[in-house]
């Protein structure tokens, strides 16, 4: 009943809009023939699901941009036009959030059982075409398939969590002043969402915003990157095929600055969140300001990795790699800095490089990569930039440092020694595949460099010492901490930073909160 509920509620959201017809999806995608046999399999694989969607979605209708404009969407790895999508902007945003803001009376009318139900629809379909799902990422992104796949269940858990979650959502009953008030407290959503999300995760990044969102009632208008718009696309119709009501998750691309203007100056909009790169979070966050927006921001880190003398050297290792080069280096809680106590600094270098020569730089779609491309051409000039900077002061390159011979955006895996704090390097977020090492002497010397940032993200510390756990976690200034850890995401744990590194929290049943208004009621006169 619940579904047949839900498409009657999406046909009348479906006839409240006047959105153009577009031609056939498939038109846009770029003739399979024209590519390497690696990807013509793989997006062949996507085809046959019918997941390659290549329109925006408003209303629950596949759109071309209106004025027919298109961009391309190119693998990193081999440079190859996978497709073209629409190139939107302010009319196509505006009509995404009308249709967002008339379908928010309903769905938010919807139980908390059947907003739960249909959740919990689109997290199987997720996870039943988690293959194609990941194939389109590592197309488009360049992450290796394996972790193409693990993100594919990270963002599925975001759906599954929130789903349950959304039966969860208590209001309170506070003792009265009076004895004849009641007074209550109610949690109601806050309305459209404006969610504004980056390419190196390009599904997680999104089911972590969307999924409480439409968990509380809210509905959603998402902008993912121009690089990563397949893998949103598809996430978005397999929504659709979940019954969550057309309307309620609107997809929109193209003219970064002018959609994000859209959804600045509506006032129908009531909350924006957004991961990205911090200067763009600010821009953000003051432009929210005349309409006085709900905002969640997570911004850029620059995480220290501090690796103490009495560290098993084996846990250090693997957890500082896999907190480095996770993603090739591309992601906001990347180990930025790794900061080592002198007695165990030339043991620990050692060990490190050792296994940092054991990545396999190449096209994520083989199997025995583990480090893909760089996003671009941009992301490896920043990367020289850096490495640059850092020789030109005095730093030295133990490992790598320069461009892999696969060309392309290709980097080899870096280990960059006697990196100081008046370099890039400590400075700023790399983004890359290069670990700085970095020696410190005393543990009050190790606090002070992680803190000696604006970002403050997330920060690891390896020790065998539970004191020492402690009162370094206590005094990191840091949103997240990985204690001898170095992967330590997860949707039933609070994710955001301090300082300059965002503002709110995702996941867990904390992360509800950010989408949600409190309403007090008094109840006066009872007798
Ligand atoms: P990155 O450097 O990681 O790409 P950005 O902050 O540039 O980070 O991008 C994150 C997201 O923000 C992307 O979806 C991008 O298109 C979007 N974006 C960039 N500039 C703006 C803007 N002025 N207004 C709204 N969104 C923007």
């Amino acid at each position: 009943m619940a579904m047949a509920m839900m498409t009657m509620r999406r046909a009348v959201a479906l006839g409240a809009r006047h959105i153009p017809a577009a031609p056939a999806a498939s038109s846009r995608v770029v003739p399979l023939r024209h590519m390497s046999a690696d990807a013509g399999a793989a997006m062949e694989k996507i085809l046959s699901v019918g997941l390659l969607r290549t329109q925006g979605l408003i209303a629950g209708k596949w759109v071309d941009a209106y004025d027919g404009k298109t961009i391309e969407v190119q693998n990193p790895a081999t440079g190859e036009v996978l497709a073209n999508v629409p190139c939107m902007g302010s009319r196509e945003t505006s009509d995404a959030i009308a249709s967002a803001h008339s379908t928010f009376y309903s769905w938010s009318k919807f139980t908390a059982s059947e907003r739960s139900k249909a959740l919990r629809k689109w997290y199987d379909l997720i996870i039943s075409h988690k293959e194609e799902l990941a194939l389109l990422m590592t197309l488009e992104q360049g992450k290796p398939m394996k972790e193409a796949l693990g993100e594919v269940n990270y963002g599925a858990s975001f759906i599954e969590y929130f789903a349950e979650e959304a039966k969860r959502i208590y209001g309170d009953i506070i003792p009265s002043t009076l004895s004849d008030r009641r007074l209550l407290v109610l949690k109601q959503p806050v309305g459209v969402v404006g969610a504004i999300t980056p390419w190196n995760f390009p599904l997680a990044m999104i089911t972590r915003k969307v999924g409480p969102a439409l968990a509380c009632g809210c509905t959603v208008v998402v902008k993912p990157s121009e690089f990563t718009p397949l893998t949103a696309l598809a996430a978005a119709d397999l929504a659709l095929q979940a019954g969550i009501p057309a309307g309620a998750l609107n997809v929109v691309m193209g003219n970064a600055p002018e959609i994000g203007d859209a959804l600045l100056q509506s006032t129908q909009v009531r909350k924006i969140t957004f991961t990205g790169s911090t200067a763009v979070g600010k821009k953000l966050m003051a432009g929210s300001a005349n309409t006085v927006k709900k905002v969640s921001l997570e911004l850029g880190g620059n995480a220290p990795c501090i690796v103490f003398d009495d560290a098993d050297i084996d846990v250090a290792v693997k957890g500082s790699l896999a907190a480095k080069f996770r993603n090739s280096g591309q992601t906001c809680v990347c180990a930025n800095r790794i900061l080592v106590q002198e007695g165990i600094y030339e043991k620990f270098a050692t060990a490190f490089i050792k296994a940092v020569q054991s990545l396999k730089v190449g096209n994520g779609l083989e199997e025995s990569t583990s480090q893909g491309p760089l996003i671009n051409e941009a992301a490896v000039q920043k990367v020289e930039k850096f490495i640059n900077d850092a020789t030109s002061k005095g730093a030295n390159v133990m490992l790598g440092g320069k461009r892999h011979s696969l060309g392309m955006s290709f980097y080899e895996p870096t280990v960059v020694g006697n990196v100081s704090n008046d370099m890039l390097l400590f400075r700023e977020e790399v983004f890359g595949p290069v670990a700085p090492l970095i020696p410190f002497k005393t543990v009050e010397e190790a606090v002070n460099m992680a803190n000696d940032t604006n970002a403050g993200l997330a920060a690891y510390i390896f020790t065998k010492s539970i004191p020492r756990s402690w009162r370094v976690s206590e005094s990191l200034e840091y949103g997240l901490v990985g204690v001898n850890e170095g992967i330590i995401s997860t949707e039933v744990a609070p994710f955001g930073g301090v300082k300059q590194s965002g503002l709110g929290r995702e996941g867990s049943k904390y992360g509800i909160d950010e989408y949600l208004e409190l309403k007090y009621i008094c109840m006066g006169n009872l007798g």
